[in-house]
C-alpha cells in the first residue's frame, strides 16, 4: 500500500539541518571573522564583500545588508521618504514585515485586492486604490512567483510613483528575463530562517538609483554620514546593520543560492507534470515569460470538486504523513489588530489619525480575490533537498488523498 512508503517520506526541512546547507565554507568565513577580531561591518569586509557580490548577482547597481527583511522593507520605505498621512499601496497577503514599516514611516498602508490564482497583486486591483496621495507601491512576489510587472511597471510609470518590490519569498526569480528586485525602484530581501539561503536574520536592499542608495546606506546607518568630510546625523533613522557574523555566513549562502533556486524549480516542475490533470487541483499558475524560484509550493483546490476543500485536503494530506497549510495566513494582513485597533503610538492612533476614511476600508466585500483565494490556497513547504523519491511520495499522496476526499478511494 503507497500509503506504508509515503510515511517513510521524512521530508527535509528549512527549519533545521535537515533542509539547510551549513558546510566548511561557511564554517571557514566564520572562523576568518573571528581571527579577524572584528564583528563589526563599519570596520569589516564580509558585509562588504557581501553587498558587492549581491549586486553583481542580481544585476542592480548598489546593495547594502541590513539585519532583516523587515528593515529592508524600512529603509526602502524611509528612503522614499513619505510625508505624515502619505499612502503607499500594497498587498493584502504578505509577511507583516512589509507593512509594519509603513506606518513606522508615518505612512498608511492602502491594501490592494490580489489576484486568487496567485495571491499577488496586479496592475488591475493596485489601480482602483491609486490617488494624488499615493507615495509608493509595494509589491510582494509571494511564494516565490513573480507579479506581472510589465503591467505594474507601465501603471506605476504612469503616474509617477516608485515601486518597492519585496523580493523576500523570490531569490533570482525572474519577469520578462530580469531579476526581481531590479524591475522597481528599490528590492528588499530577508535571510531569515526559512528563506531561500539563510543567515538566521538578515536583509539585504539593491537600488539602481544614486540617490535612493544613499539613503537607504544612510538609514541602516542612524544616518551618519561616514566617509563624508563633516559628518553627521543627517535625519531619523535607526541602526539596522547586519553584522560581520551574518556577513560571514552570507556569504558562503549566497555561493549556493543558485543551485538552491535550480534544484527547487526542477522538483517543483516535476510534481506540477505529475499533478497537471488531477480534478479538483490546479497546479502554481505562472505569467508567461516570468519564471518562479518556489520558495513554497501551492496547490489551488477547487472546493465544489474537493467537498471542504484545501482543509479537507490538508488532512487527508497529514494522514499520508506531508504537512501543508491550508489558507497560508489564517487571515488578511488588515484583519489583524494593528489595523482594526489601530494600535500605534500610545493612544494616538498615528499616522492612522492622517487617513482618508477610504484609505482604511477593509470590508471584505472589497476583497473579493483576496478572500477566494485565501480560501483555495494549499502551501506545501518546499526545499533544495527534495528528491525525484519525495517528489514522487508527495505526488502520489495529493493524488490519493485528494480521492480521499472526493470519496473516490
Ligand atoms: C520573511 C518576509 C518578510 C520579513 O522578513 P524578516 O527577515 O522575517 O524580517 C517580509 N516580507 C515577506 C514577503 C517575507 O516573506
Amino acid at each position: 500500500m503507497t500509503t506504508q512508503s509515503i510515511t517513510r517520506l521524512d521530508l527535509p526541512s528549512d527549519q533545521d539541518a535537515s533542509g539547510r546547507t551549513f558546510g566548511a565554507e561557511e564554517l571557514e568565513q566564520l572562523t576568518g571573522v573571528l581571527n579577524s577580531g572584528v564583528l563589526t561591518s563599519t570596520k569589516g569586509s564580509r558585509v562588504k564583500q557581501l553587498e558587492e557580490r549581491f549586486a553583481r548577482l542580481v544585476g542592480a547597481r548598489w546593495a547594502y545588508a541590513c539585519s532583516s527583511g523587515t528593515s529592508a522593507v524600512h529603509a526602502a520605505v524611509a528612503a522614499i521618504d513619505p510625508e505624515p498621512g502619505d499612502e503607499i499601496v500594497t498587498t493584502s497577503i504578505t509577511d507583516m514585515g512589509a507593512l509594519t514599516p509603513i506606518l513606522y514611516q508615518s505612512a498608511i498602508p492602502v491594501f490592494a485586492d490580489v489576484d486568487p490564482r496567485t495571491l499577488n497583486v496586479t496592475a488591475a486591483t493596485l489601480e482602483p486604490k491609486l490617488n494624488d496621495r499615493t507615495k509608493a507601491i509595494v509589491v510582494t512576489h509571494l511564494f516565490g512567483n513573480p507579479c506581472e510587472m510589465d503591467d505594474i511597471r507601465t501603471l506605476a510609470a504612469e503616474r509617477g510613483i516608485p515601486v518597492i518590490e519585496d523580493c523576500a519569498q523570490s531569490f533570482l526569480a525572474t519577469s520578462g528575463g530580469v531579476q526581481v528586485g531590479t524591475l522597481g525602484a528599490i528590492g528588499c530581501f530577508s535571510l531569515q530562517q526559512g528563506k531561500h539561503i539563510t543567515t538566521g536574520e538578515g536583509g539585504l536592499v539593491v537600488t539602481d538609483d544614486e540617490a535612493l542608495a544613499r539613503r537607504l546606506f544612510l538609514f541602516i546607518n542612524k544616518a551618519w554620514g561616514y566617509g563624508d568630510a563633516s559628518p553627521d546625523h543627517y535625519f531619523l533613522a535607526l541602526n539596522s546593520r547586519m553584522n560581520e557574523l551574518q556577513g560571514a555566513v552570507a556569504v558562503a549562502q549566497l555561493d549556493r543560492l543558485e543551485g538552491v533556486v535550480a534544484a527547487r524549480r526542477r522538483t517543483a516542475a516535476r510534481l506540477s507534470e505529475m499533478l497537471t490533470g488531477v480534478e479538483g487541483i490546479a497546479v502554481p499558475w505562472v505569467a508567461a515569460d516570468h519564471q518562479h524560484s518556489y520558495w513554497k509550493y501551492c496547490l489551488r483546490v477547487d472546493s465544489e470538486q474537493v467537498p471542504g476543500g484545501a482543509d479537507a485536503l490538508a488532512i487527508e494530506l497529514r494522514e499520508r504523513g506531508i504537512f501543508s497549510s491550508p489558507r497560508y495566513i489564517r487571515k488578511p494582513a488588515f484583519q489583524c489588530q494593528v489595523f482594526t485597533e489601530q494600535r500605534t503610538f500610545g493612544n494616538s492612533r498615528f499616522p492612522f489619525d492622517h487617513a482618508r476614511p477610504e484609505a482604511v476600508d477593509y470590508r471584505p466585500e472589497l476583497y473579493p480575490g483576496t478572500f477566494s483565494g485565501l480560501e483555495q490556497v494549499l502551501v506545501m513547504p518546499w526545499n533544495e533537498r527534495y528528491t525525484d523519491d519525495h517528489v514522487d511520495g508527495i505526488a502520489a499522496a495529493v493524488i490519493e488523498a485528494v480521492a480521499a476526499v472526493r470519496g473516490l478511494a
